[in-house]
């Protein structure tokens, strides 16, 4: 029997023990991304649960939810400003925490066993992870650049290793997420 090759990746990179399986049935929760406009200074709920089952399962420890800063120059604020973003430290300079992190984010934006892309993500509300200079938002197919790391020619910049992200995971809800209203939140699996 010949597989179709779509099948064949989907099968080759969809991973075991995918949180997101045991949700495949239910409605998919939908792509997007919200801005943070403003100060709230706590953390929400999500962001909270996310802290908790990263502190269950996961290599790490978190470095905090609530941070608000402003982007200079735009009307744009952190996530961590509306506490809808954790810092979860993983240090990329050490072999075993990088691959932790590695496996985390592979997770996060693995397929789940029907081939929707990214579905742990989805299913939890993760809308930008940041790593290394790699970072991904919503919607695209994967890490790419993280322009902070990189001048307008595109050529390295010299920043600090909080600021690169190479000493943290950075993982940001859309509001649907930091509420608790999307279906990973909402399910028995979360709290597996
Ligand atoms: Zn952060």
């Amino acid at each position: 029997m010949t597989v179709p090759v779509a099948l064949a990746v989907t099968a080759v990179l969809a991973l075991t023990g995918n949180p997101a399986d045991r949700l495949a049935d239910r409605p998919l929760d939908p792509v997007r991304y919200d801005y943070a406009h403003r100060c709230i200074g706590h953390a929400q709920r999500g962001t909270r649960m996310l802290e908790s089952w990263l502190t269950a399962h996961w290599a790490g420890e978190s470095w905090g939810i609530v941070r608000c800063e402003r982007f200079t120059g735009r009307p744009i604020w952190s996530l961590h400003s509306e506490g809808r973003a954790l810092d979860w430290r993983l240090d990329a300079g050490k072999p075993a925490e990088r691959a932790a992190a590695l496996r985390l984010i592979g997770l996060l934006l693995a397929p789940d066993r029907t081939g929707t892309p990214a579905a742990l993500a989805r299913r939890m509300g993760v809308q930008e992870i940041i790593f290394d200079c790699r970072s991904w938002f919503a919607g695209a197919p994967g890490m790419a650049r993280y322009s902070a790391c990189y001048d307008a020619r595109g050529r390295p910049r010299r920043i600090d290793r909080t600021s690169a992200h190479r000493d943290h995971v950075h993982i940001g809800l859309n509001w649907p997420g930091a509420r608790a209203q999307t279906s990973f939140w909402r399910s028995p699996v979360s709290r597996a």
